[in-house]
């Protein structure tokens, strides 16, 4: 320090190798062995971290070590200073949100995946992570039972993508575009798009990313008395103003499974509107879609035939880990128009003579990861039929829940189960006006997630303050429910005492 000595310093540690493969089997195994440690004892962890904000800094040192630490010292601080602020998204106490469900095969189809760091951006710059995706795509939609026209053995195709974010963006992006080379660019401010009050807030934002006016994007109200479905009828009444006001219907978001209480909006109908005015037809089955790959729960896909894209994350029902969403197009043609680049420094002859895919032209980065690996470890290492048990479970042990409500007279479901998600409420009719019955429940979320026994969420629909128990997170067994709901009615027993 100080020196005017121009010379770089020796490094005072040796020679610097970021990649030495005994020391990296070394300590891929000490995390290995952390990590089933941590899966085993994960109970034991309250689900909901109950840190304050700001918990963090002053147990960290101000600067980054200037020399390197062992790696047993920082092993030891995740432990004690990470997993203290950590909400166990894989506790089986965790009934909050949607889970995100993981699995063995899916860990180490990550491992693999991480394992190569392919930047598979066209199909030259790791052939294998274009086929394979191309091929477990075309697995998962015969799975589905779509039809062919979304397959790469029919007329379509899927990709990989992130999150449903990406893949409502993406192909809003090329409804968009189809819409403006025949309006005209400088008309993009006539662009309107629809999607149901219980539509995804995503979708608000992908729509704004576009370019898509803010006052032009309709939420069309649902009610209980549909389940708060998307009213067909409704959607071709706006559909209807908007032509007459000059406007142009362009994109249709449809849900199958919505995030607060599970609704499914009619593909049918929809797709019947969609096509009299020339809309683009999404269907968002985030959620909900995995459980199709079952017989009994196919029919809500019904009409999917009719629609122009599809978009499903494994990452929550199908044991993926993050992040994974598969999106099924129609017409490949109209994404790639409205995503390619061809920059020099990427061109090739494969590319050029357009027998690949190019993966970068399906999504809104460039670089991707080998996502297809982690989808076919889980495909290969379980099967169908325990994929299909996998649903089946939670839907049973979602059941189970809905029963134990059932039986209370104290408790209501707000919202008719059709997955694993229970939608309820506490509502001692007699002794409370509507406004007090949203402060119960409010009060019963709180005291039941401050135990760090149980993690639950809420949320509104048609003006209800309710309640949402969304089984299925991998690890939880029948006995969690049950004690789940136990602590439930303790909440309740001990809020109706003191009130
Ligand atoms: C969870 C969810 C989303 C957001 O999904 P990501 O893939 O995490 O972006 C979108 N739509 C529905 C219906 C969802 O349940």
């Amino acid at each position: 320090m100080g020196s005017l000595d121009s010379k770089l310093p020796e490094s005072p540690l040796g020679e610097f190798q970021p990649l030495d493969p005994e020391e990296f089997r070394k300590q891929a195994h000490q995390t290995v062995d952390f990590i089933a440690d941590y899966y085993k004892s994960i109970e034991t962890y309250p689900v909901l971290s109950q840190v304050e904000p700001g918990y963090l800094r002053p147990r960290l040192p101000e600067t980054a070590p200037y020399k390197p630490e062992p790696f047993e010292t920082i092993l030891k601080d995740v432990q004690k200073d990470i997993i203290p602020g950590m909400t166990h998204w894989l506790s089986p106490n965790f009934f909050a949100y949607f889970p995100a469900t993981v699995s063995t095969a899916a860990f180490l189809g990550e491992m693999l995946c991480t394992c190569f760091n392919s930047v598979g951006f066209n199909w030259l710059a790791s052939p294998a992570a274009t086929e394979l995706e191309m091929i477990v795509m075309d697995w998962m939609a015969k799975m589905l039972k779509l039809p062919k026209s979304f397959m790469f053995s029919g007329t379509g195709g899927g990709v990989m993508q992130g999150t449903t974010s990406e893949a409502i963006l993406c192909t809003l992006i090329a409804a968009r575009d189809r819409a403006l080379e025949s309006i005209g660019q400088e008309n993009i401010g006539k662009i309107v798009v629809y999607g149901s009050d219980q539509t995804h807030s995503t979708y608000t934002k992908a729509c704004k990313l576009a370019g898509i006016l803010p006052c032009n994007i309709r939420s069309i109200p649902t009610t209980a008395d549909t389940d708060f479905s998307l009213s067909p009828k409704l959607v071709r009444m706006a559909m209807e103003a908007d032509v007459e006001a000059g406007l142009v219907p362009v994109y249709l978001c449809a849900t199958v499974g919505t995030t607060s209480s599970t609704a499914v909006d009619p593909l049918k109908p929809l797709a019947h509107v969609a096509t009299d005015y020339g809309v683009w037809l999404h269907v968002d089955a985030a959620y909900a879609g995995s459980a199709c790959i079952c017989p009994e729960f196919r029919q809500y896909l019904d009409g999917i035939e009719r629609a122009d894209s599809l978009s499903l994350s494994p990452h929550k029902w199908f044991l993926t880990y993050l992040d994974c969403c598969c999106l099924w197009v129609k017409n490949p043609s109209l994404l790639v128009k409205a995503l390619s680049t061809n920059p020099e420094y990427l061109k090739n002859k494969p590319s050029e003579s357009n027998s690949v895919v190019d993966y970068k032209d399906w999504q809104v980065g460039t670089g991707r990861r080998f996502r297809a690996l982690r989808l076919w470890l889980v495909l290969r290492s379980y099967g169908v039929a325990n994929l299909q048990t996998h649903i089946r479970s939670d839907i049973r042990k979602a059941t189970m829940f809905e029963g134990f409500i059932n039986d209370d007279p104290r408790f209501e479901i707000v919202v008719p189960r059709r997955f694993a998600l229970v939608c309820f409420r506490l509502n001692p009719r007699t002794r409370f006006e509507k406004g007090s019955t949203e402060l119960l429940n409010r009060k019963l979320l709180e005291w039941v997630n401050s135990t760090g026994r149980v993690y639950m969420t809420h949320t509104i629909v048609g003006g209800v303050y309710l309640l949402r128990f969304a089984v299925g997170a991998t690890l939880t067994e029948d006995r969690h429910v049950i004690a789940a709901w136990k602590l439930i009615k303790e909440a309740a027993d001990a809020l109706l005492k003191e009130s």
